[in-house]
């Protein structure tokens, strides 16, 4: 059994568990539990030194019931349409969780993206897109950027799709550039809803944010910018990581610092000096109370979540938590916010987004920032209360509300014909 079919497994549990407090009738559970569309494509790039290579991609609409689908598109090795699948069901549930009007997709190309010179990923990106066409669109399906694409890809992306439309179309894919329709807002949209999540939690189990000690795994764009904004707001972050390892200073990091002038670097964040280099285990396991996972998949697992000492986790990053390890933390009284409520930010600014395109009509960055909060707070009040009523954590409150939402929509349209 491969890894990625346990993340559509994973993804399938959640749903029976949902289920099961929602007492959903099980022909629905079956709709709810499959993709709506899978297109697999196959097709030639022609590499700098003339070499034809073929590669392979999928885009995945989960769900259409409350809308468009929306997800983003991921360049990477291991990328298979299980996994693809998974994460688009995800969108499904993020998205209805935050109450905007989409349904889940995504989509992934099997390739390794440092191997590739500018022009061969532009050649990709833009033959990927003409691919997909057939099933993306502004109306129908609006990728966004994931692991191993950027805003520079998405403006590909729109370019391939306008010239082919005969017209500029900024609203089919979201994250550009914001001189071409992106959004001011976006890129720090994820860190600062998780921040907005952390706040809330923080209130409800009567934590002070200010001086709270915070450990942020990853210092990526979500990651960094979370870490930016908890500094700012009064919380001291002790400890910080990316990919080559982690940095720790219990009298607390300066984060701004940290990126401007170290984040860039070749020897990156651990060039700063004034700390302590510890692994990325044991920044997992330093004494604390938040915890922001905000780099990759499956970092608390089975053999660690005894040894996290946060009283405070908020997913930053998709799936950080492996089921074992969310028992275990539940049963020691760590109070986890999950990614489908709090890393919701990235895809409600990419909602303002693709409605300031469709309207084109810009707003000013406060303007995205207050109405980023106003949502993400009740999403996360609803979770909260809905957590209240059915006597269960906040993953499963998340995924109740999440499924609930597709549900009843699926039952008002109606099966067609
Ligand atoms: P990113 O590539 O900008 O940053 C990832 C960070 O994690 C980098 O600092 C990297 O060095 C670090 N990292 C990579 N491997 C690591 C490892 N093995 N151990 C420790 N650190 C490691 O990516 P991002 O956009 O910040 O995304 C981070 C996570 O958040 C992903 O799970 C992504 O799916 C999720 N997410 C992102 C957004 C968004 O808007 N960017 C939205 C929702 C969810």
């Amino acid at each position: 059994m491969s890894e990625h079919f346990n993340v559509l497994e994973m993804a399938r549990q959640q749903l029976s568990i949902a289920s099961k407090y929602l007492d959903l009738d099980e022909g629905l559970h079956q709709v709810l539990a499959r993709p709506k569309r899978q297109l697999s494509v196959n097709f030639p790039v022609v590499m700098d030194n003339g070499e034809v290579i073929v590669f392979e991609g999928f885009r995945v609409q989960h769900n259409t019931s409350r809308g468009p689908t929306k997800g983003g598109i991921r360049y990477h090795p291991d990328v298979d349409v299980d996994e693809t699948t998974a994460l688009a069901m995800w969108m499904t549930w993020k998205c209805a969780v935050v109450n905007i009007p989409y349904g889940g997709a995504k989509g992934s190309v099997k390739v390794d993206r440092k191997q590739l010179s500018r022009r061969e990923l532009e050649k990709l990106t833009r033959r990927f897109a003409t691919e997909i066409n057939i099933v993306i669109g502004e109306r129908g399906d609006i990728p966004a950027p994931d692991i191993g694409t950027d805003g520079q890809v998405m403006a590909w992306i729109m370019d391939t799709i306008s010239m082919q439309a005969g017209h500029t179309t900024p609203g089919v894919v979201t994250g550009k550039p914001v001189d071409l329709g992106g959004s001011e807002g976006r890129v720090e949209a994820t860190g600062r809803g998780v921040v907005v999540a952390a706040e809330e939690a923080a209130k409800q189990i009567g934590m002070n944010l200010n001086g709270a000690r915070t450990v942020v795994q990853g210092f990526g764009n979500v990651g960094s910018v979370a870490a930016r904004i908890m500094a700012d707001q009064g919380a001291k972050v002790i400890g910080v990581s990316d990919a080559r390892g982690a940095i720790y200073n219990p009298n607390g990091l300066p984060i701004e610092e940290l990126y401007h002038k170290y984040s860039g670097r070749d020897g990156g964040i651990q060039e700063y000096k004034d700390c302590e280099i510890v692994s990325n285990e044991q920044l997992l396991e330093l004494d604390c109370d938040v915890l922001l996972p905000c780099a990759i998949s499956a970092q608390l697992v089975k053999e660690n979540a005894d040894k996290i000492k946060a009283k405070l986790i908020v997913e930053g990053a998709n799936g950080p938590t492996t089921p074992d390890a969310d028992q275990i933390l539940n049963d020691r009284g760590v109070f986890l916010v999950p990614d489908i409520l709090a890393n919701a930010g990235g895809v409600i600014v990419s909602y303002f987004e693709w409605v300031q395109d469709l309207q084109n009509f810009f707003w000013e960055e406060d303007e995205v920032n207050t109405k980023l909060a106003r949502i993400m707070r009740s999403a996360y009040s609803a979770v909260a209360q809905a957590r209240e009523r059915h006597k269960t954590d906040m993953r499963t409150a998340a995924m109740i509300i999440g499924v609930h939402r597709v549900a009843e929509a699926t039952i008002k349209r109606g099966i067609f014909p």
